[in-house]
């Protein structure tokens, strides 16, 4: 499902990335850990095609996508790949339902049918009576699933997480780490999540160590 190879990255003087070969399959959930300024985030943002490697092979659900160009990477990032950020960055002047058909109307899809799978997306997340309320209506725990809604909506093969629970208490972390089994159950997605969350890291099916820009055996 994902594959990298010798991937290097560099930011001026400091190599972050220091060779990392990684295989992913599909229906995964893995976490990645490490400590700080490790290079979790920079890898996750290459696998998302966000940053490009210095050197190296990326390939995501059969595609290689480091030799793509950039318009068509969006449209596959957008088809195929969704993202979960710490913070969940959801558009304060749009509702949730607004919020979550956003990548839709990236894709091109026509509204009416967002706005269907916006609102099968939500009412899976047990959120529909909450798709009319703006973010600032919502709680920490329902603006996370909001932003797990938003990342599901094109039905992308892969999510990838950069810290998901880490602004959420004990309860709302643990039902978000829920929610990533039971769509893994229902929707056969791949997850990959950076986390500092030893909650979670026990609980994936495989948990990488990155240090110093390299994978710890
Ligand atoms: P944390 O757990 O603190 O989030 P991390 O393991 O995710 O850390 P990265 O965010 O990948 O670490 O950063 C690795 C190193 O690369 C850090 O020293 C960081 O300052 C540096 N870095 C990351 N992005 C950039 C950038 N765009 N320009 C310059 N330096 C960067």
């Amino acid at each position: 499902m994902i594959k990298l190879e010798g991937i290097t990255k560099s930011f001026g003087s400091l190599q972050v990335l220091k060779g990392i070969d990684l295989e992913i399959n599909k229906g995964e959930i893995v976490s990645i850990v490490g400590p700080s300024g490790a290079g979790k985030t920079t890898l996750l943002q290459i696998m998302g095609t966000l940053d490009e490697p210095d050197a190296g092979r990326v390939e995501i659900d059969g595609t290689v996508v480091s030799r793509m160009k950039e318009k068509e990477l969006s449209a596959f990032r957008n088809h195929r790949i969704g993202f979960v950020f710490q913070f969940h960055q959801l558009l304060p002047e749009f509702t949730a339902l607004e919020n979550v058909m956003i990548p839709a109307f990236i894709a091109r899809v026509p509204s009416k049918e967002a706005r269907m799978h916006a609102m099968e997306v939500l009412d899976f997340m047990g959120m529909t009576d909450r798709a009319s309320h703006k973010p600032n209506e919502l709680s920490g725990g329902e603006k996370q699933r909001v932003a797990v809604a938003r990342a599901l909506i094109n039905n992308p093969a892969v999510i990838l997480a950069d810290e998901p629970s880490g602004s959420l208490d004990t309860h709302n972390k643990e039902e978000l780490h829920q929610l990533f089994f039971e769509l893994r159950e229902r929707l056969g997605q791949t997850f990959v999540i950076v986390t500092h969350d030893e909650a979670l890291s026990k609980i994936t099916d495989r948990t990488i160590h990155i240090v110093d820009g390299v994978i710890k055996v």
